[in-house]
């Protein structure tokens, strides 16, 4: 066993379950662990590195403003986050941007933003939540509570209250639960990731943003995995033709550097006042010089490319030996393979891909930018792998 491992086994808490792999080095779309045995990478640090390891355009923007300051905390001003926030407000249509560390933390921002704005415009009660079924929105106590599974429950009750949870595309399922509940918002990721890569109908869709209009309440999209050009729009919420009231963001948002933000639109830019919400390290000038130049080079050439090479890997593996499905839009792609998923991710990585899985499916999020030579070659992987002997 690496020495590595064994470090990292006795010391680094027991929550993950690695595999046998330390990787060291990369670039692009290929990666190299510690041996120098090479790697496609389809994972990207779960939809973190959306233009790859060190990819040089990326590396130059950090490593110029990481020679100029690292950090002031948010007493100041500084460019990187000025101007990202107005780069990010430009490509959604929303209107303002609180910068978090992660993920849960921008939903937590999301969460606070809608239950101040129906307290000040519903009513104090009006403070629950309505998420979906198989949903998955973060690791702190609130964002598990609006996580609609329950195992990621068990043993840490009690979470924060106020989340009900409907069916996802079934909108008589968030009727209900909005005639029985004082409802500020409607909180979803327009294709579950972490609940095996299922996208929201249009219909469905559309159908909550009609009731939320009728019904005065919120639409936080939880854009966290599906933004930033990962589904082949600039956000996910694109596709489906609607416009949130929040979005919330992280994952390939800094391109491998810790970074999330909370999008707010015209009805909520301006509920969070002075003093309601912060963060120490929130809009770092080192992540958002980094997220800075990511957002810049989504533009609509790169998302055709995105939906071109997504188009190519459906095509390819619906009809291949051993796959029984394949789900998702853009490049987060979910493939239900008749042999045991765990047996997939095995081969691809003897055979030198790197590959998810959600729930029972295969989950690829490779770079947006991954070369086609390079996508084609893990795809014969891919399809080796699933074959059934
Ligand atoms: C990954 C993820 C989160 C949590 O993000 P962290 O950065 O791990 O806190 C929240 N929502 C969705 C949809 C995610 O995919």
């Amino acid at each position: 066993m690496s020495e590595i491992v064994k470090i990292d086994n006795e010391y680094v808490a027991n929550t993950y379950a690695r595999f046998p792999l330390v990787l060291k080095e990369g670039k692009g779309s290929v990666i190299y662990d510690e041996n120098g045995k090479e790697y496609i990478d389809l994972g990207t640090g779960i939809g973190v590195t959306a233009f790859g390891i060190a990819d040089d355009e990326w590396q130059a923007a950090v490593t110029a403003q990481l020679g100029k300051l690292q950090h002031v905390s948010n007493l100041y001003y500084t460019e990187p986050c000025a101007e990202l926030a107005k780069l990010l407000c430009e490509k959604s249509g929303m209107k303002k941007a609180f910068f978090a560390n992660s993920g849960a933390e921008a939903n937590e921002c999301a969460i606070k933003t809608a239950r101040k704005w129906g307290c000040e415009n519903k009513g104090e009660e009006y403070s629950t939540v309505i998420t979906l079924i198989n949903s998955f929105h973060g690791r702190t106590i609130t964002t598990l509570a609006a996580t609609g599974q329950e195992h990621y429950h068990e043993d840490f009750m009690p979470l924060t209250e106020g989340f009900v949870y409907a069916e996802a595309n079934n909108l008589e399922s968030v009727k209900k639960l909005v005639q029985e509940n004082k409802v500020c918002a409607v909180m979803f990721e327009c294709v579950q990731g972490e609940g095996g890569v299922i996208p929201l109908t249009q219909e469905f869709v559309q159908g909550l943003a009609e009731l939320a209009e009728k019904e005065n309440f919120l639409l936080i999209a939880d854009e966290v995995q599906t933004g930033n050009g990962r589904t082949g729009e600039m956000y996910a919420y694109m596709n489906f033709g609607i416009k949130p009231d929040i979005v919330s963001t992280a994952k390939g948002l800094g391109g491998g550097l810790p970074l999330g933000a909370c999008l707010m639109g015209e009805k909520t830019e301006n509920t969070l006042k002075f003093g309601d919400h912060g963060s120490t390290f929130g809009g770092n000038p080192v992540c958002c010089a980094g997220a800075l130049n990511i957002v810049s080079r989504i533009d609509a050439e790169l998302l055709s490319h995105v939906k071109s090479k997504s188009e190519y890997i459906v095509k390819e593996l619906s009809t291949a030996d051993g796959v029984e499905s394949i789900s998702g839009m853009g490049l987060m792609i979910g493939i239900k393979t008749k042999k045991p998923v765990k047996e997939v991710l095995d081969y691809c990585m003897e055979n030198g891909v790197l590959c998810l899985t959600a729930k029972d499916k295969l989950r690829l999020l490779p770079a947006l930018n991954i070369p086609m030579d390079v996508l084609e070659k893990a795809v014969g992987i891919i399809k080796t792998a699933c074959k059934e002997d």
